[in-house]
This record gives structure tokens, sequence and C-alpha cells, in this order.
């Protein structure tokens, strides 16, 4: 029988999962600078918590979720997303407690799971990189966590971005939005395209979203949502983009931007690339917003009910990297090989390739005893900046030959000096 992967589902392989690495060390690094901390909560949730904080009538609960009964009858879902799952574990082990730094500020990365049909970039199970600050109201979380984001780009060597930010205002301003949306919408239902209609009364801002193109005309002369704004959203709004012209990071704003979810309010945006490899189309490569009033919604209490957050996949990030032009230098390449050539060498052969790690050099032995020749092969193919060669001679004297391969030059060192050689060899 052939056993295949799921679909739409990758192996992500050595030579491969280095580049991973070093986008999450990244991410790592320059989020604990902004003092945010990992929150890892489990990779499946009850079926509840996603569909109270994502909505009902968004695709990824009505059409894309991976939920199933476990042997308990319990309905649990893969998490589609990290944001609820983090808000559920904020709530649940009252993190918003005095022994805590307020604001709470926490990342993840991980595995998210859609049931989605797969193609170039989209797949089931894909991963994600995440933020969110709770429990601040201040405009200043809003800025400060998008210029982590851009901070995060720039290091991965992604330049070619661009800030589009929108305000929905407070709920009543959001509310009072939906309605004349739907005055609007109404008129021309007709015209709709199917999902349009059908999200017109569950959803309507989704319809902004739409990429339908009979839908494009009727978007575009869609009522702005800014008109809408009232005096305490208009303000923050205000706060948001003086704070961002205070760091000197450009933005747009995109009136009609509302993000798929439905637990925003206020600050929403996007960062979009226009790398040469995506010719000049834009690409989104990170989304989020603010989210106050979901903690409440999860039992959180109303002092602390406020949140910013943003959310960015690792394929999509991948493909920008490349749209860059640049190439993520993951060296496969290794410090020593330990040639051997018996049973009897290969025991001290593991031992000096011990002496080797512990001088913090990656080493490898020889294990199948061959021809010198296909060994040197070997050690060439791997990278190896030295040779070590144990011999009858070199057993008997207790020094062995180390073979520094970009200059051909040999040295016999004495076995009990090795582990100063190879810490001195690692800066060379
Ligand atoms: P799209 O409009 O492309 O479906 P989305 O609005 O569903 O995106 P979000 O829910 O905001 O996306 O998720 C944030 C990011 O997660 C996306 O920008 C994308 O990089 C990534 N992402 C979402 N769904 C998938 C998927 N099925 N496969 C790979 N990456 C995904
Ligand atoms: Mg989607």
């Amino acid at each position: 029988m052939n056993y295949q992967k799921p679909k739409g589902t990758v192996d992500i392989l050595p030579g491969e999962s280095e580049k991973w690495q070093f986008i999450e060390n990244k991410a790592r690094e320059v989020f604990n600078l902004y003092h945010f901390k990992e929150l890892r909560t489990p990779i499946f949730e009850h079926f509840e918590v996603i569909v109270r904080s994502v909505g009902e009538s968004t695709d990824i609960v009505s059409k894309e979720m991976y939920d199933f009964y476990d042997k308990g009858n319990r309905h649990v879902t893969l998490r589609p997303e990290g944001t609820a799952a983090l808000v559920r574990s904020y709530v649940e082990n009252k993190l918003y407690g005095p022994e805590h730094p307020q604001p709470f500020k926490a990342y993840y990365i991980g595995p998210m799971f859609r049931y989605e049909r797969p193609q170039a970039g989209r797949l089931r199970q894909f991963h994600q990189i995440g933020v969110e600050a709770i429990g601040t109201k201040s405009p200043a979380t809003d800025v400060e966590t998008i210029a982590m984001a851009l901070d995060f780009f720039q290091q991965l060597g992604i330049t070619h971005t661009k800030l589009v930010i929108n305000s929905l205002g407070n709920v009543e301003s959001r509310s009072r939005y939906r309605e004349a949306l739907i005055a609007y919408l109404t008129k021309v239902e007709d015209q709709l395209s199917p999902d349009s209609l059908r999200r017109l009364h569950q959803n309507p801002l989704r319809v902004l979203d739409s990429k339908a193109p009979e839908d494009q005309t009727i978007v575009e002369k869609a009522p702005s949502i800014l008109a809408y704004l009232d005096e305490e959203s208009k303000t923050f709004f205000d706060e948001v983009k003086k704070l961002l012209n205070n760091l000197s990071i450009p933005y747009e704003i995109d009136h009609r931007m509302v993000r798929g979810l439905d637990y925003y309010n206020h600050t929403v945006f996007e960062i979009m690339s226009d790398a040469p490899g995506f010719n000049h189309v834009l690409t989104t490569i990170c989304a989020g917003g603010r989210y106050d009033g979901l903690i409440g919604e999860f039992g959180g209490p109303d002092e602390r009910d406020t949140g910013f957050g943003f959310a960015l996949g690792i394929e999509r990030l991948l493909i920008a990297i490349e749209a860059e032009g640049e190439e993520l230098t993951t060296s496969q390449s290794i410090d020593v090989y330990v040639s051997c050539f018996s049973h009897e060498e290969s025991s001290v052969a593991l031992r000096i390739a011990q002496i080797a790690r512990h001088a913090g050099l990656i080493a490898e032995q020889e294990i199948q005893y061959r021809k010198l020749k296909a060994q040197l092969r070997t050690a060439n193919r791997l990278g190896a900046k030295f040779v070590v060669f144990i011999g009858e001679e070199e057993i008997q004297s207790n020094k062995i030959t180390v073979k520094i391969m970009k200059t051909g030059e040999e040295k016999r060192v004495p076995c009990e000096e090795l582990q100063n050689f190879f810490e001195e060899m690692k800066e060379v």
C-alpha cells in the first residue's frame, strides 16, 4: 500500500525547514524586544470557543471548520485561527490578574486548520504567527503592534510593503454603518452576486470584501464607514494616525477594508507586499485589528475588555520573501568530517566527533569504512571545513591528523589538545 499525506498538507523537509526555523526565530527575537511572550494553546478547542468569537456567518465557521465529535461525544474542532484560543486562555487562566504584566502581550506560532480547496498558497493545515495585546485601550498599543509587524518584515528582507489602515469605529458606529450599508445594498440587491446576496443580511460588511466582478461597481459606490464614525471613534482613529506619523510610518487609508472576522472594531490594518516577484500586484501578508468586546464574550472582566492583534501565514510569508528576490541563507554544511576505515577506528572516531560537537562544531563520522576517495567526496559534498584522520599510526602516537580543507594544510594534534584545537577552529 502506498501512503500519502492528507490533501492540503505538506511535509516540510530538511533544506526547507531551516527557512521556517529562521522565520520563527526572527519572530521570537523581534517580539521579545516589544515584550511579547509566547503562549501555547492546544491545537483543538471546543467548537463553541471558535463559533462564539469568529462568528457563525463567517466562511471560517460556516464552511471551513475541521470539527468532529470525539469518543466522549464532545464537539471539538481543530483550531482555524489563534485569537479565539488565546482569548479563551487569557480569561480561563485569569491572566488579567495583578500578578501578570498588564497589558498582557502574547504571541503564538503554530499550525491552523481550515477545510478549504487546496491551491497555491492555500492549504488545509497551514501555519500562522500571531500576536495579541489584551487589556489596553490605548491607540499607542495599535501603533506599537503595527510597528512590530513592520520591523519583523524588515528583518526578513521584506521591504516592498504598504500599510493600509481603516477604522470600523466602536460598536455603535459600526452598527449605524451596518444599517446604512444594508439600506444601500438592498436597493441594488438584484445586481449582487449570490454570495453577496446571502451576506447582505447576515454579514453585510463582508460584501465590501467581495471579489466577484459583478459586485465591484456596487462596492465602489457604497457609503464609507468613515462617515459614520462618532466622536469617540474619530478621536481614536485620529490618534492612531498621529502616532503612525510620530514614528514616520507611512500608511494609506482604505475605507472599504473591513476584514473577514466578526470581532473587529476601531483600527483594522493590512500590510501588503508589492515585491517585484508579485509583478507589483498587491498581496496581503499580514492582517489584524482591534477587538474590544471579545474578552467580555468569554466572561473576562469589563475593565480589560480590549485587545489588538494580528496574524500572518508563514506559507505566504515564504512566498513574499521569494518575491523580494531574497534567498534565505540556510547553511547545510558541516564543520568536521571524521574519517575512519575499520571497526576499531570507529570507536575513536565517535569520541573525536563528540569532542568536536562539545566544542560547538557540527560533526559527522564515516560509518561505512569506504575508500579514502569516497570519504573525501562525501566530506566535500557536506561542505566540511575539516577532515580528521585516525590511522594506525595516529592511534599509536595518540595524535590525530586534521586536514584543513580550504588550504589543504594538515596538522597533527595531540588528542588531549583536541577540544582546545576545535574551539579555536570554530572562529576560523
Ligand atoms: P483569504 O482571504 O486569503 O482566505 P483570510 O481572510 O481567510 O484570507 P485570515 O483569516 O485573516 O485570512 O488569516 C491570516 C493569514 O493566514 C492570511 O493572510 C494567510 O496568510 C493565512 N491563511 C489563511 N488561510 C490560509 C490557508 N488556507 N492556507 C494558507 N494560509 C492561509
Ligand atoms: Mg479565508
